[in-house]
């Protein structure tokens, strides 16, 4: 068995630091590549098909599942998310390492469906107040959204315990160092340059 972990799984609260942290690991590693979801959700601005998620109507997103193009899915806040089979598959076949930024039951059923090449990473905030801060302050989300993702944000809390790292974000900078060593700790031997693309 390799110690190299090809699947590096970040899950976190919706506020913690999640995004911030897989980009700079994408920025970071050259060998890392963005497992992109599918989703029903509405595009945002700034987002882009294909980069960000696979946007999908439901029929779309029920078809996928129907055919078992995807290896985990959930409905969160509304819509669905999941992880498609030829993303993980197509990665694993060129060699490469994939982040995921999945919820935590998706993280765990990576877990299941590729046991010990998957390292999981919870970062969690400092503080329920903290988090509920930080919500407030992205002004992205209603008081009724944002009430929805702390109550969803205990829940995930309470599965912390079964990730291989907790991440606790207090510093940013400390934050994204540590994720850092965590993920060159995991995959050691692969090519470590910058990327050329800063994008993921
Ligand atoms: P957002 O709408 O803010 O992009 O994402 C909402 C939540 O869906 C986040 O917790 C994100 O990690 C999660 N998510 C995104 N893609 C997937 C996926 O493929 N599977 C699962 N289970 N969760 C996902």
């Amino acid at each position: 068995m390799s110690s190299k972990k090809h699947l590096i799984v970040l899950s976190a609260p919706s506020g913690a630091g999640k995004t911030t942290v897989a980009r700079h690991l994408l920025k970071s590693f050259a060998f890392l590549r963005f497992s992109v979801s599918a989703t029903t959700r509405l595009i945002r601005a700034g987002e882009e098909h294909g980069r960000d998620y696979f946007f999908l109507s439901r029929d779309e997103f029920k078809k996928a599942i129907e055919h078992h193009d995807l290896i985990e899915y959930e409905e969160i806040f509304g819509n669905y998310y999941g992880t498609m089979k030829s993303v993980v598959s197509e990665a694993i076949a060129r060699g490469e390492f994939l982040v995921f930024d999945v919820d935590v039951k998706g993280a765990l059923s990576l877990r299941v469906a590729f046991h010990d090449d998957t390292l999981l990473i919870f970062i969690a905030p400092p503080s329920r107040e903290v988090l509920a801060e930080r919500l407030r302050s992205r002004h992205t989300e209603s008081e009724e959204q944002i009430d929805l993702r702390l109550a969803r944000a205990e829940m995930e809390m309470g599965h912390q315990d079964r990730f291989d790292q907790i991440l606790v974000n207090e510093d940013l900078q400390e934050t994204l160092t540590r994720a850092e060593h965590i993920v060159r700790e995991h995959t050691d031997g692969a090519p470590q340059q910058p990327s050329l693309f800063g994008d993921r």
